[in-house]
């Protein structure tokens, strides 16, 4: 059986250092690893999974990738960046902003312009936008595409929402590796649940915790990190068989809802700019800083603390994500 194989697109190894003022402050020493620094097209946790699944699409031999996610999705900014590298076709299916069918839609408004909207039409990204709803009708309109797509003639390569296949979390698997320095927890946003997925899959049976802080009320968030750790059993023909029990997801951080900024996440966001020179973004990393910070003041954290940047530098960008 063979391991997947890599095409480089990321500056690798990302560098860790300390925070020392947050460190003081919670009194638990902690440590950031950089993925906002991976360098493809803009950085952040993407890349990493687009190394392996751009492999398998070489392999497919596609000529059109078609992915799906919200406006100012990550994902699609670093698919349409491979894309654009490769010489194929990017379609991507997306709403402003998707929701949980069980929660609603959350108030507020993404910003519709500006941040990544604006690095896939420098991209060439072509975007095909859907009137909001569940995301079960973002992932419904996508697979539309696709099937539009090869009725006229094109090879496709579907990836799911997030690049969250188990060949994607693959890339967190390896990426794991770079942070071997023990620490004794490690603190990482969850969404599609790949990023996390990885490292869990990693890290079982050892010493290092791995706490995925929810940016999605999805109640099934948990199901879907454990179906991919199920994938990565598969893959290393290796059976851990981790279980919903065997991770730690923290539900208490997630604020309105995906995509939406909360307060204690805002607050966070500016701490580390103005504490440590580090941006950190609304959707996804301040969410799961003030997820750690909170941990820490409950005094659930002790050791040492990796906090994993996954990224998201052009949401900060974008109008209104300081307010
Ligand atoms: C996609 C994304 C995440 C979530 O990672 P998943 O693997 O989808 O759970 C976290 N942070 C940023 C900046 C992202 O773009």
């Amino acid at each position: 059986m063979s391991l997947p194989a890599r095409y480089p697109l990321c500056v690798l190894p990302t560098p860790m250092h300390p925070l020392p003022r947050l460190s003081h402050a919670l009194g638990v020493e902690v440590w950031i690893k950089r993925d906002d620094l991976t360098g493809f097209v803009g950085g952040g946790n993407k890349g990493r999974k687009l190394e392996y699944l751009a492999s398998h699409l070489l392999e497919v031999g596609a000529d059109t990738m078609v992915v799906c996610g919200s406006l100012q999705s990550n994902f699609v900014r670093s698919a349409g960046g491979l894309c654009a590298l490769l010489g194929i076709r990017c379609v991507a299916a997306v709403m402003s902003l998707p929701y949980d069918a069980e929660f609603g839609r959350p108030a507020g408004h993404p910003p519709e312009e500006g941040g990544n909207v604006e690095l896939d039409r420098i991209l060439g990204v072509r975007l095909e936008v859907v009137p909001d709803g569940p995301w079960e009708a973002l992932f419904q309109a996508a697979a539309d595409i696709a099937e539009r797509e090869r009725a006229s003639g094109h090879t496709v390569y579907e990836v799911p929402i997030g690049g969250s296949s188990p060949l994607g979390a693959y890339g967190f698997v390896q990426a794991a590796a770079e942070a071997q320095e023990s620490f004794d927890h490690i603190i990482v946003p969850t969404s599609s649940g790949s990023t996390h997925a990885g490292l869990a899959w990693h890290f079982h049976g050892s010493s290092t915790q791995v706490h995925g802080i929810a940016c999605d009320p999805e109640p099934d968030l948990l199901d879907d990190v454990v179906r991919l750790c199920a994938g990565l059993d598969e893959m290393h023909g290796q059976v851990k068989r981790i279980e919903s029990g065997g991770l730690l997801l923290h539900r208490d951080w997630v604020g309105s809802g995906y995509g939406v900024p909360s307060q204690a996440g805002q607050a966070a966001l500016k701490r580390l700019a103005r504490e440590e020179g580090v941006f950190l973004d609304p959707v996804y990393s301040a969410k799961a800083m003030s997820g750690l910070i909170g941990l820490a003041t409950q005094g659930a954290l002790s050791g040492r603390v990796l906090f994993w940047h996954t990224g998201g530098f052009p949401t900060v960008c974008a109008p209104g994500a300081g307010s």
